[in-house]
């Protein structure tokens, strides 16, 4: 075969994404993904083509993206350390703001040892990696994270899927694995698209009857559930309930990266198995002085995630009243239901026009008919913020018909 007739091969691929893209995106009103956002600094407005919006799709629960503090912390480990970490964390690449940063991430999450990757899809795929292989079993939710999902099909473990939080259905995929290799089973605390919380007790209890071993992906809990945001474990009255806890630097944090947490055995044995973090750079200095300066501000401002909690649940209740449906969440991540991938768009676009940022999420990342804008409430987000993208919110849903009327 020439390269010519493998770029003819590749073709259908390469167009089969534009048809797509073009059928949902054919006006630049229309255009959602991969917009150039420009974030004004310690504020939810973000500027695009000359005009400014309210953010509500960010990922940046402290609302601490623009905080001088972390800025700060970070160009001060520019300063000390430089740009890059020289390597991997085995051979030249470890700092000892690396050391300080697991130090406060193991303390932060209650745990003996802790370690950090370079995001937090790379800690989920270490992780799964290291901990099972061929022979074992890992029993994930069906709307686990995507890294997830990749870490268990790498592992070479056998993987089962049981129903969205149902311990009962997890008990009976429990009671059929096969073998005498380890189970793991692994769930999200809250789910990213849904911001529902895991039933920890239940999953733990299950988990106790069968010797099975529970993993946790806290992306997008710490900062953001428990009294002091602390995650699930503090959202369920305190009790250690998870074996291995894991999450990013990249949202509730406003750096990249991700940690695994646990005893000091397990981490010394990631240290030494977890391919992403062998074979892949440590954390740039400036997302580990970041990261390090948004823990201690985590401990000195619990009311960030009091605000975070409360805001949430009362934009959640404006929505709802006005006949919108926001699904089974319960935390800052709130779904706006549209029904179709279409609607999706059409509610995005509206929403633009109305001045507030929602962003579409469609299928196949979620069934056509589950199609949303996925929306999330930060400590940036003041209440008369949030009075205002709910007055866009209602505005745009009824733009395209999701309600009848405005309250
Ligand atoms: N886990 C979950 C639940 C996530 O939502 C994400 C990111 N969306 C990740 C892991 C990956 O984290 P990162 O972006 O830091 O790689």
């Amino acid at each position: 075969m020439t390269v010519s007739e493998g770029w003819q091969r590749l073709e259908p691929k390469l167009n089969a994404i534009r048809t797509r893209l073009s059928a949902l995106e054919y006006e630049p009103d229309r255009r959602h993904s991969f917009l150039p956002f420009t974030h004004e600094q310690d504020s939810p407005y973000v500027d695009f083509e000359g005009s400014r919006y309210l953010m509500m799709s960010g990922y940046s629960y402290l609302g601490l993206a623009g905080d001088p503090r972390v800025k700060a912390a970070a160009k001060a480990a520019v300063d000390q350390y430089g740009t890059g970490a020289h390597g991997v964390r085995a051979l030249a690449g470890s700092l000892p703001l690396h050391e300080e940063l697991e130090t406060a991430v193991a303390r932060t999450m209650g745990r003996e040892a802790a370690m950090v990757f370079g995001s937090g899809y790379a800690a989920n795929v270490g992780t799964v990696g290291a901990l099972v292989g061929p022979g074992d079993t890992v029993l994930i939710d069906k709307l686990d994270h995507a890294s997830i999902v990749d870490g268990c099909q790498l592992s070479g473990a056998t993987v089962t899927r049981f129903r969205h939080n149902d311990p009962e259905h997890l008990d009976r995929r429990l009671a059929d694995a096969k073998g005498t290799g380890l189970k793991l089973v692994i769930v999200d605390s809250v789910y990213s698209m849904d911001g529902d919380v895991a039933p920890l007790p239940e999953l733990r209890a299950v988990c106790d009857a069968h010797g099975a071993l529970l993993m946790v992906d806290e992306a997008h809990a710490l900062g953001v559930i428990g009294a002091t945001g602390r995650g699930i474990e503090e959202h369920f009255g305190g009790r250690a309930l998870v074996d291995v806890k894991l999450g990013t630097l990249s949202k509730a944090v406003p750096a990249t990266g991700g940690w695994v947490a646990g005893p000091q055995a397990l981490i010394d044995h990631l240290r030494f198995n977890a391919r992403p973090f062998l074979f892949s750079a440590a954390l740039a200095p400036a997302q580990a002085g970041a990261a390090l300066e948004t823990l201690r501000i985590l401990d000195a401002e619990p009311h960030r995630v009091t605000h975070i909690q409360r805001e949430s649940a009362r934009l959640r209740e404006t929505l709802n009243k006005a006949g919108i449906d926001t699904g089974t969440s319960e935390t800052a991540v709130i779904p706006i239901i549209a029904g179709s991938d279409e609607k999706a768009y059409d509610l995005a676009t509206a929403c633009r026009k109305a001045g507030v940022i929602g962003l579409p999420v469609v299928s196949p990342a979620v069934p056509n008919t589950q199609a949303r804008l996925r929306i999330a409430v930060t400590a940036r987000h003041s209440a008369q913020d949030l009075d205002v993208a709910a007055a866009g919110f209602l505005e745009a849903a009824h733009a395209v018909d999701l309600i009848p009327s405005l309250p």
